[in-house]
This record gives structure tokens, C-alpha cells and sequence, in this order.
């Protein structure tokens, strides 16, 4: 079904990052980590009690150097090698896939590695121990205060039209780790299937928008995927 040439559109969720030992969201009870959704992923959060969502995601950020990308964000990488024209669209805010070797990568709710300032919009990398505490940083720039680089609900994802166009032009779209349950990184099955593209799904739990798959793999995307790539990357 896939061929050098094809142009392959993937999408990722929290399902990917699983196997690595990175909670996936929605697992047993709606909760994040322990948190309720709206206290630690939305713009009103962040509003009441901005200690409480700094200290959340500064963990998230420590959690990534516990954390090893696996099998399936390396099959990824090397389905990349293979094709001309491949985009990975992620859902997830940790880093494995571009640890991975992941290169044509868009992190469309953001990324835990960056800081955003909220006076003047700067956006930083900020890794370092130093930066991995409890203190609120500020700005480089403006000493503004730094707030998470990170979409939360309500707020837009990142680079909507590249993501769009991408859907309307791909041949294969591949729906990995995620739910469903999030718009609209949800309706992307559908953009890129009016269109004509091929769809394959691989979950865990058959995901909401199942029945809209042209295939699809129930099971763990670490061990799926290497099987899959191997067998569209040799014939
Ligand atoms: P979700 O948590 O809503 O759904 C995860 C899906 O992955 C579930 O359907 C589950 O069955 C499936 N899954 C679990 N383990 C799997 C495995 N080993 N292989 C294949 N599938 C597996 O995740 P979502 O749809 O990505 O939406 C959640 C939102 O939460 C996203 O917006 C994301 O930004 C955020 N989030 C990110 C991370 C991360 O960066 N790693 C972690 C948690 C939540
Ligand atoms: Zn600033």
C-alpha cells in the first residue's frame, strides 16, 4: 500500500509515548497525571493558580529524562528515511519522536522543552537544570513571565494551515496512540479521507472515529509498527 513515492500524512497521540513510560491521558478516569484536565490544561487554569500549573508541567519536563523513545517512535524515524514525502504530526508535548531521529515533525499542541513569554510572545528552549524548578522564569527580553509552550484547551494549535495542506495533498494517513477524543485532531481522518487518502489506524482500544479506518491494528503501536514498516520499506 505504501511505496517511496507515496506521500504519507501521520498522526500521533499519547499512545505513542506509552511504552516509553509517559502516562497517556484519558487512561482510567479522565485525570492527567493526577489532575483534573481544566486545572492544568486550560488558559482559566493557568489563570487561578499559575504555581499549581507551573509545578505540573516542570515535572512533565523532569519526567523527560527518565523517559527513552521506543520502538514504535524508531520505526517512525526510519519510515521517514524511506519515503520522499512524509509529515508527522504530533499530539504529544514530549520529545521522543524527534529523539527518535523524527525530522519533518510538527508538535501542533507544543512542546514541554520550550517556554513562551507572556509579555512579548518570545519563545525559549529551556532544559537546563537551572531552569527545572518550582520559581516561575522570566523573560530574556522583556523579564515578562515565561508560561508553558503548551496548547492548552481553547487555545489554537500550531501550524493549522501547513497541517491542512498537507491532509488535502497526502495519499496514506496513519492515525496512531490517540483517542480520537480531541478536536481537531480528530477530523483530520476525515479531511485526508474525502480526499482520497488511504487510512490506517493502530490503538490500543479501538479509538472513537474506529469505523472511518480503511485498516486498522489493534495493539501496542511498539511492537505494530516495526512490523508494518519493515514490510512497507522492503516490499
Ligand atoms: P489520549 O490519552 O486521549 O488517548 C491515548 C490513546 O492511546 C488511547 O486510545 C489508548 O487506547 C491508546 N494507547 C495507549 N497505549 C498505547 C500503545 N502502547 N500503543 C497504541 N495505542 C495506545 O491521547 P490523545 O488522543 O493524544 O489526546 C490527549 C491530549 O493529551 C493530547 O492533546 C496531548 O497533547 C496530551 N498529552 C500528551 C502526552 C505526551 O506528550 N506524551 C501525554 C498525555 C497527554
Ligand atoms: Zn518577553
Amino acid at each position: 500500500m505504501i511505496v517511496k513515492e507515496s506521500r504519507v500524512v501521520i498522526l500521533t497521540g499519547a499512545g505513542i509515548s506509552a511504552e516509553s513510560g509517559i502516562r497517556t491521558f484519558r487512561d482510567f478516569d479522565g485525570l492527567w497525571e493526577n489532575h483534573r484536565i481544566e486545572e492544568v490544561a486550560t488558559p482559566e487554569g493557568w489563570e487561578a493558580n499559575p504555581q499549581l500549573v507551573w509545578g505540573f508541567y516542570q515535572q512533565r519536563r523532569r519526567q523527560l529524562f527518565d523517559v527513552e523513545p521506543n520502538s514504535g517512535h524508531r520505526a517512525l524515524a526510519d519510515l521517514e528515511e524511506y519515503l520522499d514525502n512524509f509529515l508527522l504530526i504530533t499530539q504529544n508535548v514530549d520529545d521522543l519522536h524527534e529523539r527518535a531521529g523524527s525530522k519533518n515533525l510538527i508538535h501542533m499542541h507544543g512542546e514541554l522543552s520550550k517556554l513562551r513569554c507572556e509579555s512579548c510572545a518570545s519563545v525559549e528552549e529551556m532544559m537546563e537544570d537551572e531552569h527545572l524548578g518550582e520559581n516561575f522564569l522570566t523573560c530574556k527580553r522583556c523579564e515578562g513571565r515565561m508560561r508553558p509552550h503548551i496548547v492548552w484547551f481553547g487555545e489554537m494549535p500550531m501550524r493549522m494551515d501547513e497541517i491542512q495542506e498537507a491532509l488535502l495533498e497526502c495519499d496514506v494517513f496513519i492515525a496512531i496512540g490517540t483517542s480520537g477524543h480531541v478536536y481537531p485532531a480528530n477530523g483530520f481522518l476525515h479531511t485526508a479521507r474525502r480526499l482520497g487518502a488511504h487510512t490506517i489506524g493502530i490503538n490500543l482500544d479501538p479509538p472513537e472515529n474506529v469505523v472511518f479506518f480503511d485498516e486498522f491494528f489493534q495493539g501496542k503501536a511498539g511492537e505494530i509498527l516495526p512490523l508494518l514498516v519493515d514490510r512497507w520499506t522492503n516490499g
